[in-house]
């Protein structure tokens, strides 16, 4: 982790800011921008595009950031919750290829965790993975899908080992949304819109 005080945090993204802050730029220009010096999730590791920061250099970061009055970082589920999990668990192959396209935006990601049958006791988890030569055969229902409408890849756990434990025997799965055999059906709420989706594999 970074041991740079926050007071240098402040000073160097504001430097930074001074020269590449540019509201004429497209968002996606911006984020390509702020990833590619390593300022679009200072919280990673190096290793995965980051600074290594811990909470008070991020405070530092997020507070400069608003300060400035520039726009953010790309945000969303691959970039809250995908990117640190790659960057904890995965490859360095795998950081590379997944985590990149998430901090300069080209690739939005949606989670699919929850199930009909497995919500807050995510353990029970039906849906079943099964390894089919260089392929994995995927089958079950996940359902709360925020964003699975817009996603281009999803977060799936899915059960490979139906002999382990429940809490055990879980994969986690980077997948392409867009592929044969996945339909995404949006939920529509009283409200007209339709936020969450069910999500058939
Ligand atoms: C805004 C929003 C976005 C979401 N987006 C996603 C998403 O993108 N992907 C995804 O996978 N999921 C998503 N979810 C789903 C969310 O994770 C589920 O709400 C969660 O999994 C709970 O599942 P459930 O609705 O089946 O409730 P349940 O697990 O059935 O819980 C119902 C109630 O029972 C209580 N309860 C459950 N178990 C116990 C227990 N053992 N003891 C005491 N009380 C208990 C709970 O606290 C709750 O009050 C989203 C939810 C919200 C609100």
């Amino acid at each position: 982790m970074s041991d740079i005080a926050a007071e240098q945090v402040r000073e160097e993204l504001s430097n930074w800011l001074d020269e590449n802050w540019d509201p004429d730029l497209t968002v996606h220009d911006w984020w390509i921008r702020l990833a590619a010096d390593a300022w679009a999730h200072p919280a990673l590791p190096e290793a995965a595009g980051g600074r290594g920061y811990g909470s008070a250099q991020m405070s530092a970061f997020n507070a400069t950031m608003a300060d400035a009055g520039v726009l953010g970082p790309p945000m969303g589920l691959g970039y809250m919750l995908a990117a640190p999990t790659i960057a904890m668990h995965g490859t360095q192959e795998q950081v590379d290829r997944l985590v990149a396209p998430i901090l300069d935006g080209s690739v939005g990601w949606c989670q699919l965790f929850s199930e009909p049958g497995a919500g807050s006791d995510l353990a029970g988890l039906q849906a079943r993975a099964v390894r089919d030569g260089d392929e994995w055969i995927v089958t079950g229902q996940k359902v709360w899908t925020s964003g699975g409408q817009v996603a281009d890849k999803g977060m799936l756990i899915a059960r490979t080992d139906p002999d382990q434990p429940k809490h055990q025997g879980i994969t986690y799965f980077a997948i392409d949304i867009d592929q044969a055999g996945i339909e995404v059906r949006p939920l529509r709420e009283m409200t007209g819109e339709a936020l969450f989706n069910e999500v058939f594999l």
